[in-house]
């Protein structure tokens, strides 16, 4: 029997239409480092939205699903293109503007993209990169910055303003099969050449309406997020499309990144909620503690994309700011589960729930695969690598202009399945925590230490800045940990306090015997730690590293 349900298509185009309308009075405001903010309401952010898609058509002739880039901060105007261009029918392909020249290059070539959309700060980035790019005929430059940095280059150059002022305000929407391509992020590549997740028109709709659950975010009109989590970060995590369905003010960053304007723009323009990874609010801690500010708007934060310290989380339940953990990777677009704790408990019961990466929604299916191909058990104790499927968890990579997607068997299992490459355990409940990414995890004797407990163990040392755990080879356990610490400023703490503090709560085989200082902990392009650098400058002999 079929059903009697209207079949309508789940796009962009309809979030669009909604947030516009309906929500029309909400805001996107964007930080500016002058004294005002520019503000605009989701009704003029939609008109803007349709005037580019209309000369995106009429004078840059993008027809189809061509690729239209954006090499943007979050801000206003990346807003609009985020629905000027689905919406049209074309592919928005964010990208990531910390990426090194080499791989931007490989990555807009491998997409096709006609047309980038770049702020005017980072033409010192895309100008040198022109000459290696010809598929782009059009440069359309956004916001202050200095166009004579594109003169003679070969694309056209635009300036956005002028693009879309005297444009026509509607647009005669195409229908759009919801399976189609909408957006396109490629994944920062730590492995092999970086890999392209398109999510549909579908995915990003439904994911939205994930993002907008109380199990999840959870915000309403009511509201406004600051979303620093960039928006070539994996659609800034879906809030620009999560805030068009139910009016979520928004507050954009642009260029201001660092923890002091960060700290201002929360003082003054009080969001309800903030998303960013973990070095994001180390940097904000470190601060507001030399530099007290208040932050006491912010109800909830969402943090994910690397493990969230525990005592980090402490830390800002201090402040009267609650970091919700939450987890998931550019292929699952990205919430995979968030860590609210189950109804009914007092806040020390709740404490062990708030540290896992958090609850499976429903949509989001998962099992755990151990080394021998087994599904384990989910005890909260059985290890194995974690594997999801669900409607906005990829199962294909882009193949490519004119190239067929592809399943790579070491991401996508046989039966279709997304091999997330993370290790962990799964309650009855539903909760997941990871121990470790399975290229991490230290391999001693028979044994597996987790890096990152180890590293959460260090962090809540008072005069531990930050820790990155390796593992490196040992001629007699195969490999054993190498911790690399960031003291605070004036620390004259020792290796042996430190393992000593470590003593307290890890078990003592896994106590690392290889210790070095360092000034920072390398950075990947989104603010992980990046800790194939970290074994390179041990296995390059550059770290001074103390044996005890
Ligand atoms: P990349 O793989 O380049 O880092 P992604 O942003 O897709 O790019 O990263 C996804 C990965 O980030 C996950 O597979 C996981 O290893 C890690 N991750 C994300 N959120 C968390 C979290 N809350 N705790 C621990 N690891 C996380």
């Amino acid at each position: 029997m079929l059903s009697t349900m209207q079949d309508v298509s789940l796009t962009v185009t309809r979030i669009l239409k909604h947030g516009m309308t309906i929500h029309g009075k909400s805001q996107v405001t964007t930080w500016t480092g002058e004294a005002e903010p520019q503000r605009r309401s989701f009704a003029e952010i939609g008109e803007r939205a349709t005037r580019l898609a209309n000369a995106l058509k009429d004078e840059l002739g993008v027809v189809g699903d061509q690729r239209v880039a954006t090499l943007m901060w979050n801000n206003g105007e990346h807003v609009e293109a985020y629905f000027a261009i689905p919406s049209m029918g074309a592919v928005l392909h964010t990208l990531n503007l910390r990426l090194p020249a080499e791989q931007l290059i490989w990555i807009v070539n491998h997409a096709a993209d006609r047309v980038v959309i770049a702020n005017g700060t980072l033409l010192p980035l895309l100008a040198p990169l022109l000459p290696h790019l010809p598929t782009i005929e059009h440069v359309v430059v956004a916001g202050p910055g200095d166009r004579s940095l594109l003169d003679g280059c070969a694309p056209q150059v635009h300036e956005y303003e002028e693009l879309i002022a005297d444009r026509p305000t509607t647009f005669d929407w195409p229908e759009i099969d919801e399976r189609s391509a909408a957006a396109l992020c490629y994944t920062s590549g730590t492995t092999g050449d970086p890999k392209g997740v398109a999510y549909s028109h579908r995915s990003i709709y439904l994911h939205s309406m994930q993002v907008n659950m109380a199990e999840s975010m959870g915000l309403t009109d009511q509201d406004t997020t600051l979303v620093v989590v960039p928006q070539f970060h994996v659609n800034a995590w879906g809030l620009p499309h999560a805030t068009f369905m139910t009016g979520i003010n928004m507050l954009m960053p642009d260029r201001f990144l660092q923890p002091a304007p960060l700290a201002e723009m929360i003082e003054r323009e009080r969001p309800t909620h903030a998303a960013a990874v973990p070095t994001i609010w180390q940097g904000l801690l470190a601060e507001v503690t030399a530099n007290p500010r208040d932050l006491s708007s912010m109800s909830q934060v969402t943090i994910g994309g690397s493990a969230c310290p525990p005592a980090l989380m402490e830390a800002y339940d201090r402040l009267g700011v609650r970091l919700c953990h939450a987890w998931g990777m550019t292929e699952t677009s990205p919430l995979g589960t968030m860590a609210h704790p189950p109804a009914g408990l007092t806040p020390e019961e709740e404490w062990p729930y708030r540290i896992t990466q958090g609850r499976l929604p429903a949509s989001v299916e998962a099992r755990l695969v151990g080394p021998a191909g087994e599904i384990l058990a989910w005890d909260g104790e059985s290890a194995g690598e974690l594997e999801v499927r669900g409607a906005w968890i990829a199962g294909s990579y882009y193949g490519g202009a004119g190239g067929e997607n592809f399943r790579p068997e070491d991401k996508i299992s046989e039966d279709g399945w997304l091999k997330t490459g993370d290790v962990g355990v799964i309650s009855a409940d539903g909760f997941l925590t990871l121990t470790d990414r399975a290229k991490d995890v230290i391999k001693s004797g028979g044994e597996w230490i987790s890096s990152v407990d180890l590293e959460n163990a260090l962090m809540a040392h008072p005069e531990v800045a930050e820790a990155a755990v390796v593992a490196v080879p040992d001629e007699r356990w195969g490999e054993r940990p190498l911790a690399t610490v960031v003291l605070t400023e004036g620390s004259t703490v020792s290796y042996t306090d430190l393992r000593d503090f470590l003593a307290q709560t890890v078990a003592k085989w896994q106590l690392p015997e290889r210790w070095a200082l360092v000034p920072a902990v390398p950075k990947t392009s989104v603010g992980k730690f990046d800790k194939k650098v970290i074994r390179k400058s041990y296995a390059d002999g550059e770290l001074e590293v103390t044996e005890l």
